[in-house]
């Protein structure tokens, strides 16, 4: 797989300090990460530091066979226990959303409301579906999706990285074709921009730096009363394969 990316972590316009951490690495395939911390104090920017470095430290180690739909859910657990431990009596936790790219497939692990999005021919879709309370009461039927919008408890996570011995990850595996982009963020950026404003601006630069930039300073236009983060990844080439007990063969 070939691809581009560009990446942006901004204050936005009312914090002081910026809970929101990003990191990368590359493998066999590449790894990409964001996390955004919570907590008083500075226990947010601990807690989203200690997780993002405990997944890009754990993926660099990691054997080259391993699959990503096994290896990431199991780095994001381990990072689980080093903000349980790093923040043990305190209320540090953070959000985490990591996307795994080898071959064809994109395997995105998360706990509570970072996103992750695949834009495909102008259409921005949600891979990730946020832990939060209003969205959980959506998915029970307790909610209509409008009132959810407006609910108190949307900025309520109902799964944290760092807050319980055991996090629910929640995992999947995508196809990804040349040409789409995947867009990691946190709610600073989708809380102050709709999907359609997101693939807009994602879309509207040549240059991926520009474009990550364009979508940070509108939703600092928007709002900016939170940390904003971006991470905006391009495929070039893919290499197609099936998969046949667990290993990759090459299609034609
Ligand atoms: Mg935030």
């Amino acid at each position: 797989m070939d691809l581009e990316f560009a990446q942006v972590s901004d204050c936005g316009k009312v914090r002081d300090h910026n809970e929101d951490c990003i990191g990368h690495a590359r493998g066999q395939g590449w790894l990409f990460v964001l996390a955004d911390g919570v907590g008083g104090q500075d226990h947010g920017e601990i807690a989203s530091r200690v997780a993002v470095d405990a997944v890009v430290a754990g993926f660099e180690r990691a054997s080259p066979g391993a699959p990503y739909s096994v290896l990431l859910p199991r780095l994001v657990q381990q990072a689980n226990t080093k903000v349980f431990e790093v923040g043990l009596g305190t209320s540090m936790a953070t959000t985490l959303v990591a996307c795994a790219l080898r071959y064809d497939r994109a395997v995105v692990a998360h706990v509570g409301d970072s996103r992750c999005y695949r834009i495909r021919h102008g259409h921005a879709e949600a891979l990730t579906r946020d832990h939060t309370v209003a969205a959980e009461h959506v998915r029970l039927g307790i909610l209509s999706a409008a009132a959810a919008a407006e609910a108190e408890t949307r900025h309520v996570l109902s799964r944290s990285l760092g807050s319980c011995l055991v996090a629910g990850v929640e995992t999947r595996e995508h196809r990804v074709i040349p040409g789409d982009l995947l867009l990691l963020c946190s709610d600073g950026l989708h809380g102050a921009l709709d999907s359609a404003e997101i693939a807009e601006a994602a879309m509207s630069r040549a240059d991926l730096d520009e474009s990550a930039h364009a979508l940070v300073d509108l939703a600092n236009r928007r709002d900016g009363s939170d940390n904003i983060s971006v991470q905006l990844i391009r495929i070039r080439t893919v290499e197609r394969v099936g998969m046949y007990r667990g290993r990759p063969y090459k299609l034609a």
